[in-house]
C-alpha cells in the first residue's frame, strides 16, 4: 500500500523550516523545548507545555508504535480519487519523549495495521520531496531506509 502522491508539498516557514530541512536530509527532527524539556512533533512557535520559545531539534531513530489510525477509502480531494485506500497513522515515537506525529503507513503489510503495532520510519519521495512515512516492523526482514 502506498501513500497518496498527489498532495500539496510542504510550505516551510521560519518555525517549520528546521523540520523540513531535516526531511530533505532524511533526518526526522523533533522540536525540543530548552525550558522544560518537552518534545512536540508539530513544530510551533511556543511550547505547548510551558509556553517557552527556545528550542533545539532532536533526531528520532524512527522507531515507534501505532497510537491510532484510519484507513481512508473516500478521497478527501478529487486528486486523491485514484489513490485510495491509504492508511493514516498517528505514530508515537519510542524516543523523543514519546512525541506523536501524523503520517502514512505504507508497504506490503499496511493493510494489517492495528493499534500498538511496532512501526518504523522509511523515507518516501514519490510526492517530489522526502517525506517521513512508516511501515510495519516485520520480523526477519531487513530494514530499508526508503519506503518499499
Ligand atoms: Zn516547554
Amino acid at each position: 500500500m502506498r501513500a497518496p502522491t498527489q498532495v500539496p508539498l510542504p510550505q516551510a516557514d521560519d518555525v517549520t523550516a528546521p523540520f523540513w530541512n531535516g526531511c530533505a536530509e532524511r533526518r526526522l527532527l523533533v522540536q525540543h523545548c530548552l525550558t522544560c524539556g518537552a518534545f512536540q512533533s508539530v513544530p510551533q512557535r511556543y511550547c505547548r507545555k510551558c509556553r517557552g520559545s527556545e528550542f533545539d531539534w532532536q533526531e528520532s531513530e524512527g522507531q515507534g508504535r501505532v497510537h491510532t489510525y484510519t484507513v481512508v477509502h473516500h478521497p478527501a480531494a478529487p486528486a486523491l480519487r485514484d489513490q485510495v485506500p491509504y492508511v493514516v497513522v498517528v505514530v508515537k515515537l519510542d524516543d523523543c519523549g514519546g512525541a506523536m506525529l501524523i503520517s502514512n503507513l505504507v508497504g506490503d503489510g499496511a493493510a494489517d495495521v492495528a493499534v500498538d503495532r511496532a512501526i518504523r520510519l522509511c523515507w518516501d519521495n514519490d510526492a517530489g520531496a522526502w517525506l517521513p512515512r512508516f511501515e510495519l516492523v516485520m520480523t526477519g526482514t531487513d530494514h530499508e531506509s526508503e519506503c518499499r
